[in-house]
């Protein structure tokens, strides 16, 4: 299968490469850049680029290289991984290079017309918006790999690949140049930013939605990743994708799946692009019924971003400042909405039972709704922190904050319900997507109030009280206007009984470090808390008794709330001891289910919410 679908490969990516208008940039002013990626020793970890500059006859340049990319939001500093920056002149001659700033360089050009810039960029950071070069295959970002040209950014920027030895294919969504393979044209810098590269023998899987072409690119199948399959589902969701949105926004679509160990056997992650996608997944992702899931609900989510971030955006994101924070509080929109719809889209498909998506949807509510930084932060402002929060988390983080991809699902779950009950079933979030898609996918963005606006008009009310509860306040979301109407209701795991009245309950997490019980998070308003228990504390007896790292939820199976007992404690290896008054485990109540009771009018409404083109 693997022989095959690798000879396959050649004749589709030839194909594909004659198929793509070629820009006829070609004798267009500005000159671009044009940069040459080469992969001497990829078992180093390590690629070379060589970049020829055009300089307009100046007698200095400067170069700059993005510190964060598009979609995820935080700081990275990607210049920290290249080194070796040198400058050549034609005829070789060394020029001067000046490292001016954190991610920039400075170039004393000599009236050069053009320079050639040379740097190697270490290459082994797995995730989907970092670099990971070895033997076999290489995963480039934009940000952390180009250097450009400040004031040049709207220049065109071509790539050549020269692939290592063995390395059959280069896979990315920027338009091929004619002539010889792995010759890559973007129009600018944004979109050399926004088309990741995939360089390799990946198995390449092809089919059409829309007469359009669409890939799903694997590396690392491992002969376990069930590749066909999973291209046949992508392609569901794709259609499904389509009816949501009314039409693809995009003349061509890559899904580049990278496959790796990752724990759990879960998706990795995902990055969204304006023709691709780039995914970390687990290689054993189609083996069991919840990872297979996961992975297409991931990509789903990645999918659903082509619309939502990557045209329809928030103001403040675009155009792109990559070399400082681009602060929006519109995430939970991004993120949320895009969660919430990205599992929605999958059951919709056909792909998940109704059973199956309930769940999904009952794990970030009850993720929420036991996050004591829900009463902390709003959904607006975890939006605008998330370059200092979320993707910044540490031990505290659960009392301080909330995701705005989990509280925006929940919240784009209740304003859906919001919309369908105010319009009688009418009307629904999916039509403020659309409408919102109309009005604002154009060069400028929406604001927060412009999103709003849209999502009333839709509604045919005021939705003031709704915002000012889930998207700017901490205020508890009520969840029974949405049940109702959906005929839904919640139900505990565990029913409390009168002769089981609940659980000790400390209110910490523990890890066992090398056989110590060691804490590792203090959850606000807790007996731990109360009781003085500080993070890294090590947790040696309760009472009189000996508690081992493994035995902490047995040995509290034997006290009941409201139990007062001595923690015997080790704090930077002084012992102390805590005096603590167990509490009763919150139960594990939010998990939904269709209400048996339900009426027609509510069953009917529920099919409209998961089944709409029934
Ligand atoms: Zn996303």
């Amino acid at each position: 299968m693997r022989n095959m679908v690798a000879r396959t490969c050649a004749l589709l990516l030839a194909a594909f490469l004659m198929q793509i208008p070629t820009s006829a940039a070609a004798q267009t002013t500005p000159e671009p850049i044009r940069y040459t990626l080469s992969f001497p020793a990829p078992h180093t970890n390590y690629f070379e680029v060589s970049a020829v500059v055009p300089t307009g006859a100046r007698p200095e340049v400067e170069l700059m290289m993005a510190v964060w990319t598009p979609g995820s939001y935080l700081v990275r500093e990607y210049s920290r991984q290249v080194e070796g920056v040198t400058a050549t002149a034609q005829g070789g001659r060394t020029l001067a290079v000046d490292k001016s700033d954190k991610n920039r360089w400075r170039i004393a050009t000599g009236g050069a017309t053009s320079v050639t810039v040379k740097y190697r960029v270490y290459a082994r950071e797995m995730s989907v918006r970092t670099n990971w070069v070895e033997a076999d295959f290489a995963m480039l970002n934009g940000a952390p790999t180009f250097l450009t040209l400040v004031g040049g950014e709207k220049w065109p920027h071509e790539v050549v690949i020269e692939p290592a030895r063995g390395w059959r294919s280069s896979v990315t969504s920027l338009p091929a140049m004619p002539g010889s393979s792995h010759r890559y044209r973007a129009a600018d810098y944004d979109e050399l930013v926004d088309s990741p590269i995939l360089i390799g023998n990946p198995a390449i899987y092809e089919f059409l939605v829309d007469d359009k072409k669409h890939y799903l690119v694997n590396i690392g199948e491992a002969g376990v990743f069930d590749g066909a399959r999973a291209a046949k589902d992508v392609e569901t969701i794709i259609r499904e994708q389509k009816r949501f949105w009314g039409s693809l926004p995009y003349d061509r679509y890559l899904v580049m799946n990278v496959l790796t160990a990752v724990p759990g056997q879960i998706a990795g992650g995902g990055l969204e692009h304006k023709h691709s996608t780039m995914l970390i997944a687990g290689r054993w992702a189609t083996r069991t019924r919840q990872s297979y899931l996961a992975w297409l609900e991931l990509a789903s989510h990645e999918i659903f971003h082509a619309w939502n971030v990557k045209r329809l955006r928030p103001v403040e994101l675009g155009p792109f400042d990559y070399e400082n924070e681009n602060f929006t509080r519109s995430l939970w929109v991004v993120e949320g909405v895009t969660d919430y719809y990205g599992e929605l889209i999958v059951h919709r498909a056909g792909l998940s039972t109704e059973i199956e998506y309930l769940d999904a949807l009952s794990n970030k509510i009850e993720e929420i709704q036991t996050t004591p930084g829900r009463a902390v932060q709003s959904a607006a402002l975890a939006s605008q922190d998330a370059w200092i929060k979320y993707y910044r988390p540490d031990e505290n983080s659960p009392n301080s904050s909330v995701s705005y991809y989990t509280k925006g699902a929940v919240v784009g779950f209740a304003l859906d319900a919001r919309i369908r009950k105010a319009t009688g079933g009418a009307r629904s979030l999916d039509d403020v997507m659309r409408a919102a898609y109309q009005k604002f996918s154009g060069t400028r963005g929406y604001t927060p109030a412009e999103f709003r606006t849209v999502a009333e008009e839709v509604a045919g009310v005021s939705l003031a009280a709704f915002w000012d509860v889930a998207i700017d306040g901490t205020a508890e979301i009520d969840y029974a206007e949405a049940l109702d109407f959906l005929g839904l209701q919640f139900r505990a795991v565990e029913a409390p009984r009168p002769d089981r009245p609940g659980r000790a309950w400390l209110g910490a997490t523990t890890r066992n470090d090398a056989g110590r019980l060691v804490v590792s998070q203090v959850r606000r308003d807790s007996p731990a808390v109360a009781a003085g228990l500080n993070v890294d504390d090590e947790i040696i007896a309760i009472d009189a008794f000996r508690v081992r790292a493994d035995q902490l939820s047995p040995r509290l199976d034997q006290y009941k709330p409201g139990d007062k007992v001595r923690l015997l404690v080790a704090r930077r290896d002084q012992l102390m001891t805590l005096d603590i008054q167990f509490g009763t485990e919150p139960p594990r109540q939010w998990r939904l289910v269709v209400n048996p009771g339900a009426t027609d009018t509510q069953q009917r409404q529920r099919d409209r919410w998961l089944k709409p083109q029934a």
